[in-house]
């Protein structure tokens, strides 16, 4: 007899659906702070135990969620973020998809906390394995909670593919540190197995959080430079030429606020440096793109993190142009001087 086609349940689609959204801790955390930062949160703390296997808690002071839509906010391609195909190409909000909280609830024990500015009482949420436990008033600040226990608990495939903690837990320090980066304006804490990891203080100076992330040496010896250059803003803050690295892994890029992965960015990157440095270093520096979301295609990549630009050649350009004014501005000659 042939195979007759059958549609899977909503439960198991989503656990299909989940590897494809969340693959690691780390990337759980980064769609929730992301959720936390759509809600117009400016205080967010993310706390782990056991590298966030066993243990992840966000919790923000944003919006928090309409009562009754806190189980809708569970069913895939749930949003309140587009409405319709247009929205698609004028994004401004980091989620749009609907996915992360349905694929996230399927493969963990969620409880989801909240409370919108317009109730005076919250709802707390218990999902386990995408199935809806429990729905109950309960009292909570403004905001929003949510604690995501024994990841992958029953996804046995997915909870093996798990690296150590060692490996788990600095995955996650770096997609915190460079969430805090992209938003300098949110006080993000960071607290691993009860310790601080760091805290930033939402001030809106990246220098500073820059320092309160990744030391004062790196900090101190940043040069600062921003232009608006065809309808590009760019803005960076370059570690001086004699402070390297042998890995490019300090070299951050953000496009319009998002954090990224860019073969352009990269690249003007290491023509702005190219005379300035020895062959297998690299440097350090922190780059902030702005411009119209028109001109770049985000919707590659279910992770969000690989952008394409449309007129590639260009922003390479304009990028290489302004790092490398600011790098050969005067008042890193004397710099330079001093330290030979
Ligand atoms: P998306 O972010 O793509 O819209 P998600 O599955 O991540 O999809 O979230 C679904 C919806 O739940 C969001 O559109 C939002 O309305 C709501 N939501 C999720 N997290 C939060 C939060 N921390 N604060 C307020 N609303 C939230
Ligand atoms: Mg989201």
């Amino acid at each position: 007899m042939e195979k007759r086609i059958n549609r899977l349940d909503e439960i198991i689609a989503n656990k299909i659906a989940a590897g494809e959204v969340v693959d690691r801790p780390a990337s759980v955390i980064k769609e929730l702070v992301e959720n936390s930062i759509d809600a117009k949160s400016d205080k967010i703390t993310v706390e782990i135990k056991n590298a966030g296997k066993s243990y992840i808690r966000i919790s923000d002071n944003g919006t928090g969620i309409h009562p009754d839509d806190v189980e809708v906010a569970f069913e895939r391609h749930a949003t309140s973020k587009i409405r319709k195909v247009e929205d698609l190409s004028s994004i401004l909000s980091l989620g749009f998809r609907g996915e992360a909280l349905a694929s996230i609830a399927a493969v963990s024990q969620l409880e989801l906390i909240t409370k919108s500015k317009d109730h005076n009482v919250g709802r707390k949420v218990v999902v386990h394995g995408g199935k809806l436990i429990s729905n109950d008033e309960v009292g909570a600040p403004g905001g929003t909670t949510i604690l995501v226990k024994n990841l992958f608990y029953n996804v046995p495939a997915r909870f093996e593919f798990m690296k150590s903690n060692g490996s788990e837990t600095s995955y996650i320090i770096d997609i915190v540190s460079k969430l805090a980066l992209a938003y300098p304006n949110i006080s993000f804490r960071l607290i691993n197995n009860n310790k601080v990891v760091f805290v930033t203080n939402g001030n809106g100076d990246i220098v500073n959080n820059i320092a309160s992330i990744y030391g004062k040496d790196i900090a101190k010896n940043l040069i600062n430079v921003e232009e608006k250059i065809d309808n590009i803003t760019v803005k960076g803050f370059l570690c001086k030429p004699s402070v390297t690295r042998g890995n490019k892994k300090l070299q951050t890029f953000f496009v319009n606020q998002r954090y990224i992965k860019s073969k352009t960015v990269s690249d003007a990157v290491s023509d702005a440096y190219k005379t300035l440095i020895t062959i297998n270093r690299h440097a350090i520096c922190f780059v902030y793109v702005e411009m119209n979301p028109n001109l770049i295609d985000i919707n590659i990549h279910p992770a969000k993190t690989e952008i394409r630009f449309k007129d590639d050649e260009n922003v390479k350009k304009g990028i290489s142009y302004v790092l490398k004014k600011g790098l050969f501005s005067k008042s890193l000659i004397p710099n330079i001087r001093e330290e030979e």
